[in-house]
């Protein structure tokens, strides 16, 4: 029997991708499967209908996609109208972002569906080929650069002309992970001077092999799981410092600095950012959650004493095509590893990338952060 995979039109503000490609629709129809897909839904990436009929999949209206799939694919979490036309005990999996919608997770529960939270899966090296977040942020820090090359007054490379010597611009990245690495290598391709800060000692290797400066603590930062911890009250305090100085040298600052699980931290205050010279330019991909600079607004550019401070949100659909083809394969990856010789959908529960990504199954919230925050909330 072949798996019913269906994807919808995403319709939340802004977003322009899609769960699948036409590619994948094909590889899919290869490995057994049938796709069902929205009419139109590819439309904001530039896949078009006929694209996604010429490699077998169905195209459709909204309902039926919905009632005809085992599993569907999604970029950002179910509506509950979604969720409410779907089969019970089919499947979804995509972004969940379950702390931001605990109403959410309920009804996904209450319609005894199960639910995989694409962002949940654990960044072990068998599932490098299912991370979302590293795919996404990749694009965050290619686009982050050029929007910040966009907003500056100044050129990136240096230039000889008869007019003059242009100096490089000086572009001071915060957080060196997958983000800040992609926005230093963009901005290095460019010409600028690239320095690169970042709490885990890991990081410096890393930003030194793109041919950027890197500016650490006498700290180390890492967590085991590769991720920074929160930093205490000293130390913050030193990290004022050290960046409070770089920041007002930098003619363009892009901050990517992230805690998994909260807020960002706060990397620039008010004060610093009124250090810098007037022209500069902030790009906070921290932005949505709660940002790295104390003048950001999300979803705006602002400008605060002469300094241009953008708090892009869900930059990565900014590149639909490239950022659904990304995603997409991320999606197929990890559903391959949901299915038996691509006839049924029998995950290994004990996996622990299944289980890691699991969110909610027969009834009850399966995460286990997710669980404890969910019966700390009210109801
Ligand atoms: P992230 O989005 O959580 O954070 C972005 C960066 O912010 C990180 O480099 C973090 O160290 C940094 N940061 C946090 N607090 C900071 C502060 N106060 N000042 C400056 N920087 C701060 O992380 P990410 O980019 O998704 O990944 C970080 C690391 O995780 C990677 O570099 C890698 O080592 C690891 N990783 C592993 C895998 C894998 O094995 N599959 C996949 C992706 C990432």
């Amino acid at each position: 029997m072949a798996i019913h995979v269906g994807v919808i039109t995403e319709i939340a503000a802004d977003e322009r991708r899609i769960a699948m490609t036409p590619d994948i629709a094909g590889r899919l129809a290869t490995l057994g499967g049938r796709v069902f897909v929205e009419a139109g839904a590819g439309r904001g990436a530039f896949f078009d209908d006929a694209a996604f009929q010429h490699r077998s999949a169905i195209i459709t209206d909204r309902q039926t996609v919905l009632t005809e799939s085992a599993i569907l694919w999604t970029v950002q979490p179910p509506a509950a109208d979604v969720i409410a036309a779907m089969r019970p005990n089919s499947m979804v999996m995509g972004l969940m972002l379950p702390h931001q919608s605990p109403d959410r997770v309920r009804q996904l529960c209450a319609q005894h569906l199960t639910a995989f939270g694409m962002e949940l899966i654990p960044r072990v090296t068998r599932a490098q080929t299912m991370d979302v977040l590293s795919s996404q942020a990749t694009i965050a820090g290619y686009k982050a650069t050029l929007l910040a090359a966009q907003l500056s007054g100044v050129f990136f490379p240096m230039l000889t002309t008869a007019a003059g010597t242009i100096r490089p611009a000086k572009v001071l990245i915060l957080g060196a992970g997958v983000a800040g690495l992609q926005a230093s290598a963009t901005a290095r391709r460019l010409g600028a001077l690239v320095e690169a800060y970042d709490v885990r000692r890991a990081a410096k290797e890393e930003v030194e092999s793109l041919g950027a400066r890197f500016i650490g603590l006498p700290i180390d930062a890492a967590t085991t799981g590769g991720y920074a911890r929160a930093l205490t009250a000293e130390e913050r305090a030193q990290e004022e410092q050290v960046v409070a100085e770089h920041v007002a040298k930098a003619d363009v600052v892009i901050t990517t600095a992230q805690i998994p699980g909260r807020p960002a931290p706060r990397l620039i205050d008010r004060t610093t950012v009124e250090q810098m010279r007037p022209g500069a330019v902030i790009v906070d991909l921290a932005a949505e959650s709660g940002g790295n600079c104390a003048c950001t607004t999300a979803g705006s550019v602002t400008l605060h004493h002469g300094v241009t401070i953008a708090g892009p949100r869900n930059i990565a659909s900014t590149l639909p095509g490239q950022a659904s083809e990304m995603y997409a394969k991320n999606c197929l990856n990890f559903y391959c590893l949901l299915t038996r010789e691509g006839t049924s959908l029998d995950p290994d529960w004990n996996d622990e990338i299944i289980a890691g990504a699991l969110l909610v199954r027969d009834g009850t919230i399966r995460h286990e952060p997710t669980r404890e925050q969910m019966e700390g909330a009210p109801q």
